[in-house]
């Protein structure tokens, strides 16, 4: 048995079996090689043409036991590309004159090929190529170590271990088998953390090591309230573990059970509780959870979708999907916000930049990529007139970059109209105030919008100089930093001082402990992940805005996170006994 810690990434006592998932995709490293190197190179080839020789022996009685033909065609197939002289001999050749290493020469050989074959327009060349790729990828595994694996197709349930995984690896993989994440790397607001709660998936990031410390099959606890794993507990934790999940499941329930009632205060002020969502089938989800309706829709997840696409039509089904789904209650969908953690490769490129967080993303893509921006936006206007939907743009900096993106607005709408499209034209417009810059000229800024959203995650991230997914300095990553705090009081005065009303949607809003200072600064909405609503509800239900009002300002003149939290855990502890369960 041993324990370990990370990080609380999405709340849930799970148990069950480890899947180490490690990652399939292809990095190759390019090196230069000295001519003495160049048999070692071709000696490392033939090992890894062997090992590959050896995993296509174990499909091959696979498929011969499954009396599969189709199976039992493709690897005979690749066993002879695998072995085919012209192939090997071009990869002799590359390494001789180009004196690299054998991964980027077997790559570069392969690719040279594929392309050749695809382009010949002979059906049964062009299926070769694919015979070619998957081969050459097996080869490439094996030279660089890796092992392929797939997320998406699993016999029984799992919790996946892994270094990480992209957003796309995880919105792509078996909701159904995947029971819990545990992960090497990745902080609380890593785009992978939000996910998992959406899905109502536990899971524990920033483990460090835990890819080292377990092997497939090993049984593991994974407690996502405390986070904690503890790889092959004995029977005595076992049993305690199974009492501590029986009773959050629960009070899981319970909460639920909470569901229609409405989210107001002991003094009468009505709160809008609203869901955030990053596909479209969570509708259900936000519905079932009490929500007052949709904050934040993360649409940039549909553009994980294939560029082949036609995206206009894609996302309009999409959001007329969302909008019925959601029957007139308000439906805040943000535009594209990709970037950072949400590198999407065929928008973007595979060019990498030396700052992501800090560079060309969001709305900043936006701007450069009319193309992209006015699809969406048609498609939004379009997808208007099915529903209560609000837009709202991510990562504004300033009021220049605000302007302009006012202006792509009326283009679009004037092109609509122009068109014959039908559209609605009065869709409230708002942004979200997740750069320090826009908090602090959230004065200008709210002379020019409908509404604010306040984006917790990055604000943070960029106030306190803390990469929010680096598990390495997570214990900066501080939601009651008095800067920050200042900066949402900040928002919500300026907002109020010109009559529009401000939420917020960063994962802060869905945080109990910030429950009652939020209402306390005169936030007017809050929306998170559907599955915090019923808890955060029961917290206001039992709150007044007038004694928040009392702990927002006692706060205010605090120094420091740790004694503002401190301050909140023994207020909130007194008064509420179902926040918690202690281990
Ligand atoms: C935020 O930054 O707080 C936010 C809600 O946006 P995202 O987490 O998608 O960056
Ligand atoms: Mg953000």
């Amino acid at each position: 048995m041993q324990k370990m810690n990370g990080i609380s990434a999405s709340p849930g006592i799970v148990i069950g079996q480890v899947h180490i998932h490690r990652d399939d995709r292809l990095s190759i490293p390019e090196n230069s090689i000295s001519k003495e190197m160049i048999d070692s190179e071709i000696k490392r080839f033939a090992t890894a043409r062997e090992a590959t020789r050896a995993e296509l022996g174990v499909l091959a009685k696979k498929a011969e036991e499954d009396d599969n033909i189709t199976q039992k065609e493709l690897v005979k197939a690749h066993m002879l590309m695998l072995d085919d002289p012209e192939f090997i001999s071009q990869v002799h050749t590359n390494l001789g004159q180009e004196l690299k290493n054998i991964e980027l020469i077997v790559y570069k050989t392969s690719r040279t090929i594929i392309n050749m074959l695809k382009s010949s327009g002979d059906e049964y060349l062009m299926e070769r190529a694919e015979d070619i790729f998957d081969v050459s990828k097996r080869i490439l595994m094996n030279l660089m170590s890796k092992e392929t694996v797939s997320l998406t197709d699993f016999s029984h349930e799992v919790i996946v271990v892994a270094r990480n995984l992209l957003p796309s690896d995880t919105l792509g993989m078996d909701k159904r088998m995947v029971k819990g994440l545990a992960f090497d790397m990745g902080g609380k607001a890593s785009h992978t953390a939000i996910l998992a709660r959406s899905f109502e998936i536990p899971a524990v990031l920033g483990l460090k090591t835990i890819t080292a410390n377990v092997n497939n099959g090993d049984i593991l606890i994974l407690d996502g309230n405390d986070g904690v794993v503890i790889i092959n507990p004995d029977e005595k934790t076992l049993e305690r573990y199974k009492k501590i999940q029986h009773k959050w499941q629960q009070r899981e329930l319970h909460l639920l059970s909470l569901s229609e009632l409405s989210a107001e205060t002991k003094d009468g002020k009505l709160i809008k509780l609203q869901g955030n969502i990053e596909i479209p089938e969570e509708v259900e989800s936000v519905l079932a959870h009490g929500a007052d309706g949709i904050g934040l829709y993360r649409s940039e997840f549909l553009f994980m979708q294939p560029s082949s696409i036609d995206h206009e039509e894609f996302q309009f089904e999409s959001y007329k999907k969302v909008l019925i789904g959601m029957k007139n209650k308000p439906v805040t969908i943000r535009t594209l916000d990709i970037g950072g953690d949400k590198f999407i490769p065929w928008l973007q490129g595979d060019k990498s930049e030396e700052n992501p967080i800090l560079g060309w993303r969001s709305i900043r893509f936006c701007l450069s990529r009319h193309d992209v921006f006015k699809a969406q936006l048609r498609a939004l206007y379009r997808a208007g007139v099915y529903g209560n939907l609000r837009i709202m743009f991510p990562m504004i900096s300033g009021v220049n970059e605000l302007d302009e993106v006012l202006k792509v607005v009326e283009q679009v709408k004037y092109e609509l109209k122009k068109d014959g499209a039908n559209f609605n034209p009065d869709i409230p417009i708002g942004i979200m105030i997740e750069v320090p810059s826009a908090a602090m000229t959230s004065d200008i800024l709210a002379k020019k919008v409908d509404f604010f959203s306040i984006g917790t995650n990055d604000l943070i991230q960029y106030t306190i100089a803390v990469d929010r997914g680096n598990q390495n300095i997570a214990y900066l990553y501080e939601s009651f930093h008095p800067a920050v705090l200042r900066l949402i009081k900040l928002v919500i005065d300026n907002a109020h001082n010109a009559g529009i009303p401000v939420s917020m949607c960063g994962e802060v809003a869905g945080d109990p402990l910030a429950t009652v200072v939020l209402l306390g600064l005169g936030l007017d909405g809050y929306s998170m992940s559907c599955f915090r609503i019923p808890e955060i509800k029961q917290i206001i239900r039992n709150i007044s805005v007038s004694e928040s009002e009392v702990i927002a300002g006692t706060i205010m003149e605090m120094k420091s996170h740790s004694e503002i939290e401190e301050y909140l855990r023994s207020w909130m502890n007194e008064m509420f006994d179902f926040l918690s369960i202690s281990t």
